[in-house]
């Protein structure tokens, strides 16, 4: 089945999406090939396939592999199920980062300017201040709001990277707005749509250029695989492509087949993770210890308007505030089902203090700055028994 079966729902797309309907060898699943070169029959194939006469592997590991491109193929499917027109293709690489950086790398020279949203991943913010800057490419961070964007674009604006829902806050940008401003000024759209996952929303039909996915999350789901892909219109996608074949970040066989059969599930998880995470966030909302909670889709968001009319569900990623660093130890150290890790999409719930994890290195000053609160608790959902989860949040907070 191919993107062009545009009608298709997201369930179908994740089982059967950029799959033939039989598999040479009759193989239900996707075969694994181990191979690292791919011989020619004799010199005459190897001058066919220089001059693309003839279809087969790619010549070495590095340049492609068929049990990566099977994959892609299926995340191309999936991500442009309703885009128009077609013709769209995914690169897939051996984590996020790999898939961000190599994109911006391929994408943007020096004396060229990029503008990213404050929340994005800090990782990509850190790439962008120690390796951008290095290599001559100017860039501001703004705000996630059209007005902010909009008053940084300038005349060498080549990208406006942005993300949605964000972490920690699960903010959500005007991405009509940012798409129509970057048309009207020829600037591309990139967007890291790993909090919303292709069933969630679908940015590719708004005219977003690329999409970005750490398929380490929700696509792969099982918390056993790191990833990264980036999907669009099949002539930017080759040309990042063929970046990977020079920067090498790949991603290996048994890591796509990981990926390809995860995928498979995509649609029924978001769908558990998206009604539990709606349902603990009303929970968390009414409850006196709680002093807020961050969650797309509840009213009291401020990217409410935004999230209700871009996503489908609200994703398994709650935020939300109790009194205090101790407060937050003590009730993260309380919950049984949850585990305390990084990361989010799996299938098991973790939870983390973001000022004692992922900004731990900042101290409370350097926290303050960038806005993350100390009694900061961020719950990635999975797909648990929602009365279990619920039960075990109630008795948890109870007890501070
Ligand atoms: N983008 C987002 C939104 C993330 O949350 C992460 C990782 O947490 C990444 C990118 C990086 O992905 P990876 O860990 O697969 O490199």
């Amino acid at each position: 089945m191919s993107a062009d079966d545009q009608q298709l729902g997201g369930s179908t797309l994740a089982v059967h999406g950029g799959e033939p309907s039989v598999r040479s060898g009759r193989s239900i699943t996707e075969p694994v090939v181990f191979s690292s070169t791919y011989p020619f029959e004799n010199t005459a194939e190897l001058h066919a396939f220089m001059q693309r006469e003839v279809e087969r592997p790619e010549e070495y590991g590095r340049y492609g592999n068929p049990t990566v491109a099977a994959t892609e193929a299926k995340l191309a499917a999936l991500e442009a199920g309703e885009a128009d027109g077609g013709g769209c293709g995914a690169v897939l690489m051996a984590s996020g980062m790999a898939a961000i950086t190599t994109t911006l790398l391929a994408m943007l020279r020096a004396g060229q300017h990029v503008i990213f949203t404050a929340d994005v991943y800090r990782k990509t913010r850190l790439f962008a201040r120690s390796y951008l800057a290095k290599f001559g490419v100017e860039f501001d961070i703004v705000a996630p709001t059209l007005e902010a964007i909009e008053g940084a674009v300038r005349d060498t604006t080549r990208i406006i990277f942005t993300e949605a829902p964000t972490n920690p806050y699960l903010r959500v940008v005007d991405l009509e707005g940012v798409v129509a401003l970057a048309k009207a000024r020829r600037i591309k759209t990139i967007i890291d749509a790993t909090f919303a996952t292709p069933i969630n929303m679908r940015p590719l039909s708004l005219g977003v250029d690329l999409v970005i996915h750490s398929t380490t999350k929700y696509l792969g789901g099982h918390n056993d695989l790191l990833g990264g892909v980036v999907i669009g219109k099949s002539g930017l996608v080759d040309a990042i492509r063929e970046q990977v074949g020079t920067l090498g970040a790949v991603c290996d066989p048994h890591n796509a087949y990981l990926l390809s059969r995860g995928l498979k599930t995509l649609a029924l998880r978001v769908e558990r993770h998206n009604h539990s995470a709606l349902a603990l966030a009303r929970v968390l909302e009414a409850h006196p210890k709680v002093a807020k909670v961050w969650y797309p889709l509840l009213e009291s968001h401020q990217d409410y308007g935004h999230a209700r009319r871009l996503l489908r569900g609200g994703g398994g990623v709650i935020s939300f505030e109790v009194e205090g660093l101790e407060a937050g130890t003590r009730l993260v150290d309380a919950l049984r089902v949850p585990k305390l890790a990084p990361s989010l999409g799996g299938v098991e719930s973790l939870v983390e203090q973001p000022a004692l994890m992922s900004f731990y290195d900042q101290g409370p000053e350097g926290r303050a700055a960038l806005g993350i609160r100390e009694g900061l608790i961020r719950y990635a959902v999975g797909i648990e028994d929602l009365a279990d989860l619920r039960a075990d949040l109630e008795s948890g907070l109870a007890a501070l």
